[in-house]
C-alpha cells in the first residue's frame, strides 16, 4: 500500500526497526551515514537498498531537511556500494520512489539499486 510522503516520520517502520537490529537483513555496507542491505524480494539480479541513518520519511523530506553533510555521505555511500558490486562497468540504476504515484510502501528513505541484467524500459510504458 503506497504511503503519503508527506506523513511525519514513523519510527515503527520497517527500515527503522532494521537500523535498530530488531528485524534481521542481509547487510552489504554500512558507515556513519547509511546501511545498505539486500532486498527481501528482489526484483533483478542484483537489488539491493542503501538507507540513511537519519529519520527521513523519503527523497523529498531528505533533500529539503538533511544537512549538506548527511545528504553528501549518503550519496557517496550509494556510489560506493555500487562500485563493491561491480556495477558502474556494466551499468545499473538507481530508483527512489517517493509517495502514492512514485509507489513508495516503506516510509523511510531508501533507494534502491538495480543490476547484473539488462534493466529494460525505465518506467511502465503508456497506454
Ligand atoms: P518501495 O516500494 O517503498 O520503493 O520499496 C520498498 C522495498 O522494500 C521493496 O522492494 C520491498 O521488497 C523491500 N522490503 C520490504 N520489507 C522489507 C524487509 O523487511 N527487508 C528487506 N530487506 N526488504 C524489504
Amino acid at each position: 500500500m503506497p504511503i503519503d510522503a508527506t506523513q511525519p516520520y514513523d519510527d515503527e517502520n520497517i527500515f527503522a526497526k532494521i537500523l535498530r537490529g530488531e528485524i534481521p537483513s542481509t547487510k552489504v555496507y554500512e558507515d556513519e551515514w547509511a546501511l545498505a542491505f539486500e532486498d527481501i524480494n528482489p526484483q533483478a539480479e542484483i537489488h539491493t537498498l542503501v538507507i540513511p541513518k537519519g529519520c527521513y520519511v523519503s527523497w523529498d523530506d531528505f533533500s529539503a531537511n538533511a544537512p549538506d553533510e548527511e545528504i553528501g555521505g549518503f550519496i557517496r555511500a550509494v556510489g560506493h556500494v555500487a562500485r563493491a558490486k561491480g556495477l558502474v562497468e556494466p551499468g545499473y540504476r538507481l530508483m527512489a520512489n517517493i509517495g502514492a504515484h512514485g509507489g513508495q510502501e516503506v516510509p523511510h528513505l531508501h533507494v534502491h539499486i538495480f543490476g547484473g541484467q539488462p534493466l529494460g524500459p525505465m518506467i511502465m510504458r503508456r497506454g
